[in-house]
């Protein structure tokens, strides 16, 4: 195999290994999304025998891995159950509800949130509002962060509240998935009223019909790459097929170059014998006259097989090169897309800094680091303070432009070494590399100034918003969870303190 053939086949192979990745995490995507579906239909039976049957009908389809097709069409006649909950009195509950989730799903419950927004922290302490906020804080911070099926004499306000608390877990599963944000914040868009019954059957039809489209856009993703992948291949063995025309041509040009040679060597041999034979000079010259043509004509049909033979070799090496150009770009934009697709997989859409999963792998590569060269390195975790106050009051596109602005504001106060990531909902980390816990309570401390001097206008007014951090540094028996955990404890404490502080631990 020469080596044009052997890094062809290295590409292939690399391939093959991003599109295993990414079929890694559609498989876990899809996973998710399918116990969300399983939970939310335990979560909402007991409200109709109508519409426990499309539910238990939703939970087998789904454990037997459905088509978008099949998904979708289940969605029209559970709107239709749903819908009809409306014309039921509030005693409907029907025996099905007894068939709810098990103990360990029971485990928690309580008041639903006030809007589709669901609680990152459930255990929050109550704090009396700041004066900046223009509305009390809700009981959303109370809420459970599980979601909990409803027991059998739930009365039907309770059950309400048990369902409107799945929708919202399972919209802070989803909004983990940066493909379903901006539905996802187009859903908290609405107000903190509770939910009536159309409103529910509307969410729940849109969340269906946007895993149904998830699960269909994967499907093409994946069928899309496999072609590439095919026209990759069949490229490779045409490729193959060139080469082994080129060596059976090679065969052929040996053959036909030992058969001149052997031609040669016997005129040669016939020349001598005449040599000896000859009895005049006239005579020999003629013989010799004779062989030399014979020589000659040999060496012109010798020369022609060969000029053949150059000629569809030149023509075989031309489409080759073509191909292995074609080959190469195709090859190069796949790489390419691969490479935005992992970009875009790190970066949070609606801050434009590096997400969850970029923070897991800046986390592991600063911490292998450390345990090699060591030196201080200090692990922030930044809330905003009342941040629910913000959403309720103004709106959640007020509340994105705040979780924006304040991510920009701290991309843009760390050095080039240090690292920041929005960890999830209002939550946001940084890496502070070669900074001990002293410094970086000094540089938090300034941070957080900062923020509270941004100037936010809503509706004309100015509203202050703060945020708190948790320091800590690396320990010698930490490990990347551990020192997550601690920074998020101190977090809380600094909730814990009257919030808009910094805490060390
Ligand atoms: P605390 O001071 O204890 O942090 O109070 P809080 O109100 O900020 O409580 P918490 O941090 O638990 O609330 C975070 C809220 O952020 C809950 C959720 O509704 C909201 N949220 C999460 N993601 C988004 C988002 O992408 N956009 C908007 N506008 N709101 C979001
Ligand atoms: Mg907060």
């Amino acid at each position: 195999m020469n080596n044009s053939e052997t890094g062809l086949r290295q590409k292939y192979l690399e391939a093959l290994q991003r599109l295993e990745t990414g079929e890694a995490r559609w498989a876990k995507l899809e996973n998710v999304l399918r116990l969300t579906i399983g939970r939310l239909c335990l979560a909402a039976r007991g409200r109709s025998g109508r519409l426990d049957g499309e539910l238990r009908g939703l939970s087998d389809l789904i454990r037997r891995q459905p088509s978008a097709d099949d998904l979708e069409a289940r969605l029209d006649p559970l709107s239709r159950a749903i819908a009809a909950l409306d014309q039921l009195p509030d005693t409907a509950a029907t025996p099905s509800a007894a068939q709810g989730g098990s103990p360990a799903e029971a485990a928690a419950s309580g008041p639903a949130p006030s809007g589709w927004a669901a609680p990152v922290r459930a255990s929050a302490p109550e704090q009396a509002p700041s004066p900046a906020q223009a509305s009390p804080p809700t009981q959303a911070s109370d809420a459970p962060q599980a979601f909990a099926p409803p027991a059998e004499s739930s009365p039907a306000p309770e059950r309400d509240a048990h369902v409107q608390v799945a929708i919202v877990a399972m919209l802070e599963r989803l909004a983990s998935l940066p493909e379903l944000r901006p539905v996802l914040a187009e859903l908290q868009e609405q107000p903190g009223a509770a939910l009536t019954a159309d409103e529910l059957a509307e969410g729940l039809e849109r969340v269906a019909r946007l895993i149904g489209e998830q699960r269909s856009r994967l499907h093409h993703e994946k069928l899309e790459v496999e072609d590439l992948l095919r026209q990759i291949d069949a490229r490779l063995e045409e490729l193959g097929t060139y080469l082994t025309g080129d060596a059976t041509d090679q065969k052929n040009a040996q053959e036909s170059t030992q058969q001149l040679n052997l031609l040669v060597m016997d005129e040669m041999h016939e020349l001598n014998t005449d040599i000896q034979r000859a009895i005049d000079l006239a005579e020999l010259r003629s013989r010799v006259r004779a062989r030399l043509e014979t020589i000659t004509t040999h060496l012109q049909d010798f020369r022609a097989r060969e000029d053949q033979r150059f000629a569809s070799q030149t023509d075989r090496t031309g489409r080759l090169r073509v191909r292995i150009a074609e080959l190469e770009r195709e090859s190069r934009n796949l790489q390419q897309s691969l490479q935005d697709e992992q970009r875009l997989a790190m970066v949070d859409a609606l801050t434009g800094i590096g997400n969850r999963a970029a923070y897991d792998e800046r986390i592991q590569h600063e911490f292998t680091r450390w345990s090699q060269e060591g030196g201080p390195v200090s692990i922030l975790a930044w809330d905003i303070d009342r941040f629910k106050d913000i959403n309720d009051a103004y709106g959640h596109r007020a509340g994105d432009k705040v979780l924006r602005v304040v991510g920009q504001h701290l991309a843009q106060h760390v050095r080039g070494t240090d690292f920041v990531a929005r960890y999830g909902g209002d939550e946001f980390v940084m890496i502070l590399v070669g900074t001990g816990a002293d410094q970086a309570l000094v540089a938090a401390d300034k941070i957080r100034n900062g923020i509270a001097r941004i100037g936010f206008h809503f509706r004309n007014r100015p509203v202050t918003v703060a945020a708190s951090c948790g320091i800590t540094t690396f320990h010698p028996e930490d490990t990347p969870d551990t020192i997550f955990d601690r920074a998020d404890r101190a977090l809380y404490r600094a909730k814990d303190a009257g919030r808009n502080c910094c805490v060390v631990m």
